[in-house]
């Protein structure tokens, strides 16, 4: 029997949000989707790990949804008549995190995964109802802690990080064990025979024990990509699910077209990892990138767009139609007839253990009115020695008490336009320091205090600064294309207008129209946000690109 107490008990401002009871009018919509059936008092509707997840709406009697754990049953919730099982795995097609039974005898209506999508698909309101459960469900589980893996760590482990972004980015519910902080843990390493030299250790779905795992194995073993054909020509296979991506995925996938998106790491790219975007039309307190990403991701889904996670296209065949994308060895390749590429910009990071504990937290990569502002009247470092470190150096020197300037090298004039060393040098608020490295970064919530070391003198030094600027360029995830498209001086994808006919011959267009905006060198392939030649490099310019690309697609697939 579940006991009485349940780890989820949402804000019971959006309680009725979270679960909502469909009034009879919306039931008898959805009765056609499916098929009406009785439910036996105690029947398992629904097993934890269960790769094929149905969708009932509970009509008569109830529905409890618990967690198995260790012989013990945590109850979740109950439905009652009206109410619906299901969370954001209902979209995605992931395994179920829960087990659903019938309480006592009662009726459900029942669909099938592709009955539930196509419903959310045609019906506005119920969609809304249903996608907004869902969602905010899954927000409940993750802060709630409650899911199907449990991770074992510290917080001084880069390994332990790594897993914790990887989890927290893809919205998985999981249970964090701090070793440093709970010495009961050690006697459950024991019980796995697991050595302390091991971990992170990550226990999936009750009984896997995974030590130190990468990505793709967490991905396979929670079943990330269970229900995705690999295998079938696609209209459209799109590479990176940042903004832009996700942004193609949703108007591809909308539209129509039987879209893959391939995605390395989690969905959100870059802006994943923002912890606040201000900027973003329609958002005037901000949204968290996790949170922006994580509404897509579930949005792109909701109209059939695929997502594969924590695997990484390594070449893309493109001698021939359909092209298609080779992953990770080279075992899988996924035809598409057009391809939109949206791998984004890597940017050179400092060689700091904790750095993506504070990325967006006292770490950026862009000196922009916001930042400025965030910094005003204090402190603040920027690393690097170029163009852009210079323009971030003299622009946040408006507001800021002192900036000071880190380069390994001895001076500025092989990396910088004169002008700019002219403005660092006149102003009193800037002050360069050569050979000089940050080597650690201190604090709880974000950058409280900085370490650095002259690289000439070996003497370190720590402040209490709390703004980092790292400026030390970015590189366009581009190397894996291996020559297929052209690419400017700086590696980024030329597109449109920016290709000049000698590109075009190089590269052997074979139409007698030019490329279309946003068209590659290479016909029906397209480049779009950070990792395109000219693009602005804001979430706003990527999902815009991205959204647009997809009318070109349309007509490049009926050429
Ligand atoms: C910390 C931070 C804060 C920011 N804050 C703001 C802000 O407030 N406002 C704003 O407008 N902009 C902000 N930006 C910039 C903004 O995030 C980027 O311009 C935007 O994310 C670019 O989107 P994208 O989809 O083109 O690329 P990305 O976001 O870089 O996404 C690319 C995706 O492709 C994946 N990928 C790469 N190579 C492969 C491969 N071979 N196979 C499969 N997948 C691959 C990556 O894992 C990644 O998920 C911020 C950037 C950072 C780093």
């Amino acid at each position: 029997m579940p006991d009485n107490t349940s780890p989820i008990t949402p804000r019971l401002a959006r309680a009725e949000q979270v679960f909502p009871t469909l009034t009879p009018a919306q039931i008898a919509r959805i009765a056609p989707h499916g098929r009406v059936r009785a439910t036996l008092a105690g029947e398992v509707m629904i097993e934890a790990g269960d790769k094929v997840v149905p969708f009932f709406v509970v009509t008569a009697g109830h529905v409890e949804v618990v967690r198995p754990s260790a012989g013990v049953d945590t109850l979740i919730v109950v439905h009652a008549a009206g109410q619906f099982t299901g969370e954001a795995n209902m979209i995605s097609g992931r395994r179920a995190l829960f087990r659903a039974r019938a309480v006592d005898a009662g009726s459900v209506i029942e669909l099938d995964r592709e009955q539930m999508v196509a419903l959310v698909q045609t019906d506005a309101e119920l969609s809304e109802i249903l996608m907004r459960a869902f969602i905010f469900r899954r927000l409940e589980l993750v802060e709630s802690h409650v899911g199907d893996a449990v991770l074992i760590g510290s917080m001084h482990s880069p390994g332990t990080l790594r897993i914790k972004e990887f989890l927290t980015r893809n919205s998985h519910p999981h249970l964090y064990l701090d070793l440093d902080k709970d010495a009961d843990v050690q006697a459950l390493l024991d019980k796995f025979k697991v050595a302390v030299t091991e971990i992170p250790v990550l226990i999936c779905r009750g009984d896997a024990v995974l030590r130190n795992p990468s990505n793709q194995e967490i991905a396979t073993c929670l079943g990330f990509n269970d229900a995705i054909d690999q295998t079938h020509v696609r209209d459209l296979v799109i590479v990176g699910a940042g903004p832009a991506g996700l942004a193609a995925a949703v108007y591809g996938a909308s539209e129509g077209l039987d879209v893959l998106v391939l995605e390395s790491n989690a969905p959100g790219g870059q802006a994943g990892s923002s912890s606040r975007i201000e900027n973003y039309l329609g958002f005037p307190t901000g949204i968290s990138g996790q949170e922006l990403a994580s509404r897509a991701h579930t949005q792109a889904q909701k109209f059939g767009a695929q997502i594969i996670i924590a695997r990484t296209a390594t070449r893309l065949t493109c001698d021939r139609k359909p092209y298609a994308m080779s992953i990770d060895d080279d075992a899988t390749r996924i035809p598409a007839r057009a391809v939109i590429i949206a791998t984004g910009v890597q940017y050179r990071r400092l060689a700091v253990d904790n750095l993506s504990q504070f990325e967006g937290a006292g770490i950026y990569y862009g000196a922009t009115f916001i930042e400025a502002q965030l910094c005003g009247g204090e402190e603040v470092i920027v690393v690097g020695g170029a163009n852009s470190a210079g323009q971030a150096a003299v622009f946040l020197a408006q507001t800021a008490r002192r900036v000071q300037m880190f380069i390994r090298s001895d001076g500025l004039a092989d990396t910088m336009s004169r002008y700019l060393i002219r403005r660092i040098e006149e102003n009193p608020a800037i002050v360069l320091r050569t050979h000089t490295e940050i080597v650690a970064l201190e604090g709880s919530d974000r950058v409280e205090r900085v370490r650095w070391r002259n690289n000439k003198t070996g003497a370190v030094e720590t402040e209490n600064i709390g703004h980092v600027f790292v400026m030390t360029g970015a590189v366009p995830n581009t190397v894996w294309l291996h020559g297929c498209v052209a690419l400017d001086e700086k590696g980024f994808i030329k597109t449109g207008p920016d290709l000049s006919p000698d590109d075009l011959a190089q590269a052997h267009w074979p139409l007698a129209r030019a490329p279309h905006l946003l068209e590659t060198s290479l016909p029906g392939v397209f480049a779009v946000g950070d990792v395109r030649g000219g693009n602005i490099k804001r979430v706003a310019s990527a999902v815009g690109e991205g959204s647009i690309a997809v009318s070109f697609v349309h007509q490049a697939l009926h050429e």
